[in-house]
């Protein structure tokens, strides 16, 4: 078991193309655990394990790859890049103590990387910044570096300065050591601490006073020392940059070139130097599964056992689950208990995830992430735990999927091998949803975006070997009831020889426009009941409020409560209380009719000054409503809310509206009524 403070849990994070699968692919590569370097151009990469990641060369799922370095174990929890991914963005940020956050030196913050930055913060993650790609035509550390601290309220503090730039690139300054760091070799792996060149010793200088400086504002001791001119050792300063990036008072920055293989060995020190072990990092809340009250969970291996699933590989054989483990011991075959289902499961093989290779071991202490095998019914968002002081974590909250789309199989004969693995898709990733259209028939597929649905289709294709014929996406509509209103239906029926009864009573009321989507209460108070009875109508009323609406779109923003379930002993099924439920539904609906509503997005466009006027056409013309524009450097950053029925084509149309220099983000902000409605 490893010691909890050689730990260390991180994402890397990064606008697309900034340069993260080439920066992670170094780090293994240095750290021993691949033997070639896998440039990503190549489409070899370790970390991009589906084909389809690799065919496309971008980073879809939160892959965890694990790495030792100098005496200690770094997981690190991929994130994808791309605005259809944010979930996946999101659930890698519960699991991970801080973050690696990479710029592109020569675009610097974009769109993508700031709205990251910002879920960082919900987090209260520690984070290290590295400036990439000063190897290129048009770099700049010091544009970069002041956009950073315009953007994210002035906590940038670097570290290093580059020596060169653009080609002329040849390592970077520690302004810690005052040494220049260069990297020789094939790769890059030859790290030679030398003397700072005679043209650069002036400014290094100037900058190592200005970083502690920027210390001594957040620290009396090196106050103190520095205006009694004492000396300040390294060790010192390095102490106060750890204490002040794990509190997140300062972001320490560091330059190279991934690519040219230029400061990645300390990126990697750094990350052990000044970011969090898992027992330094914040609490991740929790809950008690006896009473819902809150309790703390300390890192104590010999407590009671409590971690979190947070991402699982499907397969028809055996599902790989990714857990986070928070507290107490895990081994090998131990038993766990599972809050959500109330069931318990066993853990066969707990297993270390290297990128090339998985190694199964005895047993993981807290802080850990490992990779299980062996149980069948636990879910992305699960805590496994003893059942002797059960705990559960925060469940994830998941946008509703807002685009949908008919996948058929294109032979009959591969229909049940194509909803197996739509199953097995949507079981992995909670932001796909698949369904049947009612009239049609047609299997849907439904997800984030163009790109997520795309991605989707290309796996079935490819891991399932199976040739799908796809219709166009369309925007996933939902409805809502007008008015408050409450229903009864009483089931009574012949089947054969046997009576079937059950009653129903269920109000239905519109709720708030948040999460979660709808709620269901039930305020059946009828004594004895068979509890199997009750959990058939909350089941059925589950269902029937997802699978529609008076016109056959799942309900939203609908409160529903279980009035009363009237039961005779021997004729009252299950089957009788779903049949009472839905049409006691349907009753409902019926009497006060529903609205359609539409997806709504928020959009965060960055454009030059120049083109903002264009921008916001473009915006007017696709119903948008613009909420915001707020001045950032030489840039305008719009922020607005769109129909998601109008944003098609916009990734095309963006650069020839802001001449290739505008970035966006998208977020799905909730549903509003059609206008036509
Ligand atoms: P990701 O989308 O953030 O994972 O970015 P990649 O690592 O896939 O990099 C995107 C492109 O930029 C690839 O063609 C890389 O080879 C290239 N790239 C990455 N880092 C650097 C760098 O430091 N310098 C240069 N010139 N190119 C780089």
């Amino acid at each position: 078991m490893d010691d909890i403070r050689t730990i260390r849990n991180i994402s890397i994070i990064a606008h697309i193309d900034a340069g993260k699968t080439t920066t992670t692919e170094r780090m293994l590569y240095y750290s021993g655990r691949t033997h070639r370097i896998g440039d990503i151009d190549d489409g070899s990469t370790v970390m991009d394990y589906l084909d389809e990641e690799r065919k496309r060369g971008i980073t879809i799922v939160s892959a965890a790859a694990s790495f030792p370095w100098r005496e200690h174990l770094v997981h690190l929890i991929d994130t994808p890049g791309h605005i259809d991914f944010t979930a996946e963005v999101e659930r890698s940020l519960r699991v991970i103590d801080a973050a690696v956050v990479i710029f592109s030196g020569v675009e610097g913050v974009e769109a993508q990387s700031e709205k990251v930055w910002h879920q960082a913060n919900l987090y209260a993650l520690p984070r290290l910044a590295f400036i990439n790609k000063l190897d290129r035509i048009g770099a700049s550390f010091p544009r970069v570096l002041e956009e950073i601290n315009a953007k994210f309220g002035g906590k940038a503090v670097p570290l290093q300065v580059p020596v060169g730039i653009e080609n002329e690139l040849g390592g970077v300054i520690d302004l810690l050591s005052m040494r220049m760091l260069t990297f020789g070799g094939e790769a890059g792996e030859r790290v030679e601490s030398v003397e700072i060149p005679a043209a650069e010793k002036e400014n290094a200088q100037r900058q190592r006073e200005h970083l502690i400086e920027r210390l001594a504002d957040h620290s009396d001791a090196l106050a103190e020392r520095f205006l009694e001119g004492s000396e300040i050792t390294v060790e010192m300063i390095a102490d106060e940059i750890r204490r002040l990036t794990i509190a997140t008072t300062i972001v320490p920055v560091l330059a190279g070139s991934a690519k040219r293989n230029i400061g990645i060995q300390p990126l990697m020190d750094a990350v052990l130097r000044y970011l969090p072990n898992p027992a330094e990092a914040a609490e991740s809340p929790a809950f008690s599964a006896a009473d819902d009250e809150p309790v703390t969970i300390a890192p104590d291996p010999s407590a009671p056992f409590a971690g979190f699933v947070f991402k699982l590989i499907a397969s028809t054989t055996a599902d790989l689950y990714y857990l986070r483990t928070y507290r107490g011991t895990l081994k090998a075959g131990d038993s766990l208990y599972v809050p959500r289902t109330r069931e318990t499961i066993r853990v066969k093989r707990i297993l270390r995830l290297y990128a090339k290779q998985i190694e199964p071991i005895e047993q993981v202490g807290p802080g850990d992430i490992v990779g299980i095998s062996g149980p069948r019914e636990i879910m992305t968002g699960d805590t496994l735990c003893t059942r002797h002081q059960a705990v559960y974590f925060e469940q994830m909250k998941f946008p509703e999927p807002v685009l949908s789309m008919a996948v058929e199989p294109r032979s009959s004969k591969d229909k049940d091998h194509l909803d197996e693995a739509l199953q097995l898709l949507a079981r992995e990733d909670p932001t796909l949803a698949v369904s049947r259209d009612e009239n049609t028939g047609q299997r849907i597929l439904s997800g984030m975006g163009e790109l997520h649905l795309e991605i989707n289709t290309n796996r079935i294709e490819q891991e399932f070997h199976l040739q799908v014929r796809c219709g166009e996406p369309r925007v996933a509509y939902r409805e809502t009831i007008n008015r408050q209103v409450t229903a009864a239906f009483t089931f009574e029926r012949m089947a054969g020889e046997a009576e079937l009864y059950a009653k129903v009573t269920l109000t239905l009321r519109p709720k708030e426009q948040q999460d979660p989507p709808f709620l269901i209460e039930n305020k059946v108070r009828t004594p004895n009941l068979d509890k199997k009875l009750l959990r058939a109508a909350v089941d059925a009323l589950t269902d029937g409020i997802k699978t529609g609406g008076h016109s056959g779109y799942p309900l939203i923003y609908v409160s529903a409560e279980l009035n009363e379930l009237d039961v005779q002993p021997g004729k009252t099924t299950e089957g009788a209380v779903l049949g009472a439920v839905l049409q006691a539904l349907d009753k409902a609906v019926n009497d006060v009719g529903t609205h359609i509503l539409e997806p709504i997005m928020t959009l965060d466009i960055l454009t030059p000054d120049s083109h903002l006027g264009d921008i916001t056409n473009d915006v007017h013309t696709r119903r948008g409503l613009i909420h915001n524009v707020i001045d950032v450097v030489d840039l305008k950053r719009v922020i607005c809310e769109v129909p998601l029925a109008e944003m098609f084509g916009f990734s095309k149309a963006l650069p020839k509206l802001t001449g290739g220099r505008g970035s966006f983000s998208m977020e799905p902000r909730g549903y509003k009524a059609m206008a036509s409605s």
